[in-house]
């Protein structure tokens, strides 16, 4: 089975900003996802998801999952929550779909709100930690604490629910040896899953004003793959899985000048997957002035990782070694996350 087969479908049913008690300083929920001036209700979600599964991409076997994003579902009104939910459930009946995931913030789970979403099939809740420092927290004005995420995370695996943590490393404050204190308290707490965001400075957010203003500079983008592939190595020795890194792009977020700074690439989570994979092979690579040439071996799936974007990964090889590679080849006889090379 392939990776991609291997990953559950997400169905996503965008809410933007919607139950959020204020506009945190780096979100354009309706930017990032392309959707905004459409009422969530009922008729929305059946919409979505009968073109979801008319869609030649849907596909069955890979245990479909409908999900709640870009708002504070818990924060909904009840009544809202339910008619969302209760919008779902013919969908999983029929088979369509296994379950339901919502995000929400570690300081929006009230018990009511919660037994009612696990009664109507919602089985995994996404928390937008984003940070495990409290300055990074205040600065950033999230209006909710450390504690209260490590408290989230109890609170909803006692209620039997798969809990993810989404941390958005570079805000306000932050910094390389906050994000790997961050990462060791989220190890400590043990989610289901993680996605890593980077802080990017979105237009029309108070941290695009706070950046003109010479208030705030994000991460570059060289800074934020190394330490998202730190962390993300971290994490999943840990079998922590990260199923995300890196902001999706969506068409109203490239429009041009959308993205004010900040390290946006659209194929973020491809570069630091690919600096994972470098780390993984750098010992058998030959040591500079060992061989002039070299040829590499790889299984047939991760070889676009050992190319890197744009070749970047190769050119990384040849300067680590001294080599040219002349070739890359497949063997599917080797083991994952290893290569063979060949000197010439
Ligand atoms: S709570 Fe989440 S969705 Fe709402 S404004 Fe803040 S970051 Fe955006």
């Amino acid at each position: 089975m392939s990776e991609r087969r291997s990953r559950p479908l997400i169905v996503p049913i965008f809410i933007p900003n919607q139950g959020c008690p204020h506009r945190c300083i780096f979100c354009e929920q309706e930017k990032i996802t392309s959707q905004a001036g459409y009422p969530v209700n009922r008729e929305h979600v059946e919409k979505v998801l009968y073109q979801a599964i008319q869609s030649k991409y849907f596909d069955p076997e890979r245990e479909p999952e409908v999900a709640f994003y870009g708002g504070t579902f818990t924060n909904l009104p009840l009544g809202r929550i339910k008619e969302l939910l209760r919008a779902v459930a013919p969908f999983i009946s029929r088979g369509f779909f296994r379950s339901i995931r919502v995000s929400t913030r570690p300081d929006a789970l009230g018990k009511e709100h919660l037994k009612a979403m696990k009664d109507l099939g919602v089985r995994t809740i996404e928390l937008g930690a984003q940070s495990m420092d409290e300055e990074v927290l205040v600065l950033s004005q999230r209006g909710h604490t450390a504690e209260d995420t490590i408290g989230a995370v109890h609170m909803l695996r006692a209620e039997g629910f798969r809990v993810g943590v989404q941390l958005m490393p570079g805000l306000p404050g932050d910094s390389q040896k906050k994000i790997r204190s961050t990462i060791t308290k989220i190890i400590g707490l043990r989610p289901d899953m993680v996605r890593l965001y980077p802080a990017l400075v979105i237009k029309g957010t108070k941290l695009a004003q706070w950046y003109e203003e010479g208030r705030y500079r994000p991460m570059a983008l060289d800074e934020a793959v190394k330490i998202c592939i730190e962390s993300c190595m971290r994490l999943e020795t840990e079998n922590i899985p990260v199923i995300r890194i890196g902001l999706m792009s969506s068409p109203s977020l490239l429009e041009n000048g959308q993205i004010v700074a900040g390290p946006w690439h659209t194929a973020f989570g491809f570069l630091v997957r690919s600096g994972i994979h470098y780390k993984g092979i750098e010992t058998e690579l030959p040591r500079p002035g060992e061989a002039l040439k070299i040829k590499i071996y790889a299984p047939k799936r991760e070889i676009p990782l050992l190319r890197g974007y744009k070749n970047q990964g190769l050119a990384r090889i040849e300067a680590r070694t001294g080599a040219r590679v002349t070739c890359v080849e497949i063997d599917d006889s080797i083991p994952s996350g290893r290569v063979k090379i060949e000197k010439i």
